[in-house]
């Protein structure tokens, strides 16, 4: 049974509706031309994507009527730069996009990325319709409205805030993603049941064996529950106020460890990697400074676990280089401060994290990797 399933962005007059299940690309004209009727649109996807999907989207556009022209770019996160966006700028100049034409962005959360930010800017603003073709896009990047692109000085730190008309996805994309990628994003998932919804952790626990397998109406619930979760956080604080008890920025749970774990090359740690240890590094901040009992935390270590991603981490070889980062690395030692769960659900502001926390906690992920790679 093909169920769709339609999740709602409430944000008043940039309300959007997110559309997700199977064959959801071939319909995408006809989806198009009742939402926003336009005449003509750009796609904006990357070389890999485009291999495997542009022919089934320029189809539907066309066979409903809608002019298209595709602007491809190279996959991965090099592309989310200036030089990048900059060629996009020329295509769109060169086919004469005006602001009545919406841009597609068809592909995971480095196109979603791009092509939001190239829509926000492009004559100070034109429409943009998500597509997302991997798991990361479908449950994060393509809601929500953050477009970005990267900076030598960091990543994102050029970007706008920019809310899609649409986010369509189409699961049967899925199929197709690396099961190391699809692997890597379930941790986003993850993060969004403990930090809003212990009922979707508990499916999870009963479930993750059909989302492995890709079942398709359980990938479907998965991805609806996420946009869900992600909807109503975005809708709740929409700017990410960082004033107050956190509510967005509770996104950024497990990300700030993450971060360091994902920029150590020597390890070469996907994104949802990166934050699955992450979270096992800021759970053993929550269990140590604001309660988390230590139950909660058994329990999603064990669904990290059971993602058991392909990578064998050596990080206790990498530990030194590890902690001189983050001791360099102001944001994390000169006073940031972690969005971490107090009980599952529920997050609260930690400051002030001292030196043998950090160095605990580190050594938390470390005995984690050992664990699993024994298993
Ligand atoms: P990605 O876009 O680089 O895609 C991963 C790889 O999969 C690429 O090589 C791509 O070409 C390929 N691919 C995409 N769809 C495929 C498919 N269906 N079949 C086969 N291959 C496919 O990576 P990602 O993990 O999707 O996104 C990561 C980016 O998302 C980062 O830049 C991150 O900063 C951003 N992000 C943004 C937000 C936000 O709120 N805006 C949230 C989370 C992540």
């Amino acid at each position: 049974m093909n169920d769709i399933q339609t999740v709602p962005v409430e944000l008043g007059e940039d309300r959007y509706d997110i559309t997700i299940g199977s064959g959801l690309l071939a319909d995408l004209g006809a989806r198009l031309k009742t939402l926003l009727g336009p005449e003509r649109v750009t796609v904006i996807t990357d070389q890999n994507v485009s291999r495997l999907y542009a022919r089934t989207v320029v189809d539907a556009l066309e066979g409903a009527g809608i002019a298209c022209k595709t602007l491809t770019i190279p996959p991965g996160e090099g592309s989310k730069s200036w030089e990048t966006a900059k060629r996009l700028y020329d295509g769109l100049a060169e086919r004469r996009h005006t602001r009545t034409h919406p841009i597609v962005a068809l592909g995971g959360g480095v196109v979603g990325d791009l092509a939001g930010f190239v829509a926000a800017t492009w004559m100070r603003g034109v429409p943009v319709v998500q597509c997302p073709t991997t798991l990361e896009a479908a449950i994060d990047a393509a809601v929500g409205g953050k477009t970005a692109i990267n900076h030598e000085a960091g990543k994102n730190l050029i970007g706008a805030f920019h809310q899609p008309k649409a986010v369509i996805c189409d699961v049967d994309c899925l199929k197709t993603l690396e099961p190391r990628h699809f692997r890597a994003a379930l941790a986003e998932s993850i993060k969004q049941a403990l930090i809003r919804d212990p009922a979707f952790l508990e499916w999870q626990e009963a479930h993750f064996s059909d989302v492995f397998a890709l079942d398709q109406s359980v990938v479907t619930s998965l991805i609806a529950r996420n946009c869900e979760i992600k909807a109503s956080v975005v809708a709740d604080d929409e700017r990410e106020d960082l004033t107050g008890p956190p509510r967005r920025a509770a996104l950024n749970f497990g990300h700030t460890f993450g971060h360091a774990f994902e920029t150590l090359p020597s390890i070469g740690l996907l994104h949802g990697e990166a934050v699955s240890l992450g979270m096992v590094a800021e759970l053993d901040l929550a269990v140590r400074h604001v309660g988390l009992p230590d139950g909660d935390r058994e329990r999603a270590e064990k669904l990290i676990r059971s993602l058991q991603s392909v990578v064998k981490y050596d990080l206790k070889a990498a530990a030194g280089a590890l902690f001189e980062k983050m001791k360099l690395d102001k944001k994390v030692v000169g006073g940031v401060r972690f969005a971490v769960p107090s009980r599952l659900g529920q997050t609260e502001w930690l400051e002030n994290v001292p030196v043998e926390s950090l160095r605990a906690a580190l050594s938390r992920v470390i005995g984690f990797c050992e664990d699993r790679s024994a298993n």
